[in-house]
């Protein structure tokens, strides 16, 4: 029924049977409807989660607020000392953990393991910071007046996180938030459920280890009724939520109405530009794992290749040589390069996708198709597809979170290409494949890459933490992780000091009593 060391995984990380998915660290609780995780690597029934009801979220948001005004006051640099422990939690967990998430998501047991090492990585970015939450000083016009800025905590900041990255993105977020001295309420997508049950009881460990208050982290669980408590709560100064760009939409609004702050890091529609002085390896190489890693469900999924004329032939006939070796199955097992989808929801509308691709004029090249039979008894294992398609195709413009790879062609000069990669409403990830310096330049210029993250001689996909992430347009303007993404958690004030005898006003304005 659990295979794989998947028993012994749950045990670690305190998982049971049922359980509670309202916590404000070590007290849990929830009144909701139980949500049923089922793991699409086998169909199996993991475990079940009690989700949130309105009373419970009240609950969690007053513990939640009360832990605030005890947590800020405690210097960064303790906080970091905090999130350094937690990231060693994550060290001695970070196995059962992946595997956690490779069987509850999908994705493989190495990209399992490599989202905890993200965790782990964003901790230790966190300490450091925790030391550097600086703003500037500025030259008064003032006489005897000192200037300067600083960042203050902002409060209850809510995470709402989506089911592809069920822990990092809990983690880019939450490391941050903790040093800059506020307090997380999270809620994960309801298709993975314990995977924040087992971050929060990792999280809640360390706080109580410390003799720190109940409620700095805090998990609420359930589908987007739940989120919207948050959305919609003017005590929480602060939504981030990762996700479709539809719900990104409808979070922004109801955030917006309120003059909250949202973080949003929406859907991408990832291209490569392919030029004619590419090195054809790398491209296929960066192509590959860009399409069918983690079964084209991360949101810097290469969804579009953009191909000269002149090297179109070759790439495709070498992309189709390299799509026959691949081998679909158990995630688990690490001889698989493609394990299953979500649910089947997202294998129908990946069957939606290859259909209206034909309809609208693209041309199969490899067929794709639901897996069938032993091995593949949850329904969820899809083969990954290439399509010839055309830019401007409805489908394409659409993200389809499969492996449906669009081959697009140009001809002339990479301006035409760059204009292709920025015809789409997403602007999340983009890359270019080329040796000629002149190219990546101008792909990487004010007229080139519209999108949030720009590459060059890499494929789309997988991003480090040191950098700031996110995307434009649809994809949303957030920005998390390094950088100075910390500064979004925070709240700036500008501070004036008079230490003369005399009232001087700024602009020299004289007002004389
Ligand atoms: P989703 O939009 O269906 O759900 C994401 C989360 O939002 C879930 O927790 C869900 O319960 C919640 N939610 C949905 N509607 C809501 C509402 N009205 N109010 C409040 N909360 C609501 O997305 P998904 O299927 O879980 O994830 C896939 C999507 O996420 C893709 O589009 C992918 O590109 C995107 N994504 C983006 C990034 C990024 O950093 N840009 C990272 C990961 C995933």
């Amino acid at each position: 029924e659990k295979p794989f060391g998947i028993k012994e995984a749950l045990s670690a990380l305190g998982i049971q049977d049922i359980n509670n998915g309202s916590s404000t660290g070590s007290e849990n609780f929830a009144s909701g409807d139980i949500i049923e995780s089922y793991s699409p690597v086998n169909g199996s029934l993991i475990s079940k989660v009690k989700s949130t009801s309105k009373a419970d979220y009240e609950k969690v948001m007053e513990k939640a607020t009360e832990a605030f005004k005890i947590w800020r006051k405690i210097p960064a640099p303790q906080r970091g000392e905090i999130v350094r422990q937690f990231g060693n939690k994550l060290r001695d967990l970070k196995e059962p953990l992946g595997k956690l998430v490779s069987y509850e998501m999908g994705k493989s047991y190495q990209e399992g393991l490599g989202e905890v090492q993200e965790m782990i990585d964003i901790c230790d970015f966190a300490v450091g910071l925790s030391r550097q939450l600086h703003g500037l000083t500025m030259h008064s016009e003032r006489p005897g007046h000192r200037m300067y800025e600083q960042y203050h905590s902002l409060g209850v900041v809510g995470i709402i996180s989506a089911f592809n990255f069920p822990v990092a993105v809990w983690a880019w977020n939450t490391a941050l938030a903790w040093v800059c001295g506020d307090v997380c309420v999270w809620k994960p997508s309801e298709k993975t459920p314990l995977c924040g049950i087992a971050c929060q009881n990792i999280a809640a460990a360390v706080f109580k280890e410390n003799d720190l208050p109940e409620g700095i982290s805090c998990l609420i669980n359930g589908d987007y009724k739940v989120g919207e408590m948050m959305t919609n709560d003017s005590r929480i100064p602060l939504v981030s939520a990762t996700g479709s760009i539809r719900m990104g939409k409808i979070v922004a609004q109801a955030v917006a109405s309120r003059l909250g702050k949202s973080l949003l890091e929406l859907g991408g529609n990832n291209a490569i530009i392919v030029t004619p002085d590419a090195d054809i390896k790398m491209t296929v190489i960066g192509a590959v794992f860009g399409a069918v890693g983690t079964a084209g469900q991360r949101c810097t999924s290469t969804r579009r290749l953009i191909i000269h004329e002149s090297i179109y032939d070759k790439v495709k006939e070498a992309l189709v040589s390299a799509y026959n070796q691949l081998r679909i199955g158990n995630p688990l097992d690490e001889k698989n390069h493609v394990g299953p989808l979500i649910d089947t929801e997202a294998v129908s509308l990946y069957k939606q996708a290859l259909q209206k691709v034909v309809e609208e004029g693209g041309n199969l090249i490899v067929e794709g198709g639901v897996l069938e039979g032993e091995g593949y008894e949850s329904g969820c294992y899809v083969k990954p597809a290439i399509a010839e398609a055309k830019n401007e195709f409805e489908i394409v413009q659409h993200e389809t979170f499969a492996p449906v790879l669009y081959l697009l062609k140009y001809s002339g000069d990479v301006e035409n290409a760059i204009e292709i990669q920025n015809g789409v409403v997403q602007g999340l990830s983009s890359a270019i494949m080329t040796n000629n310096l002149r190219e990546a330049e101008k792909f990487l210029s004010i007229a080139g890459s519209d999108c949030g993250i720009a590459n060059v001689n890499i494929g789309t996909s997988g991003a480090e933490i040191g950098g700031a992430f996110g995307g434009e347009k649809e994809t949303g303007g957030g920005r998390e992780s390094g950088s100075d993404a910390w500064k979004v958690y925070m709240r700036r004030q500008t501070n004036t000091i008079n230490y003369t005898t005399e009232l001087p006003l700024a602009q020299g304005i004289k007002f004389d009593l």
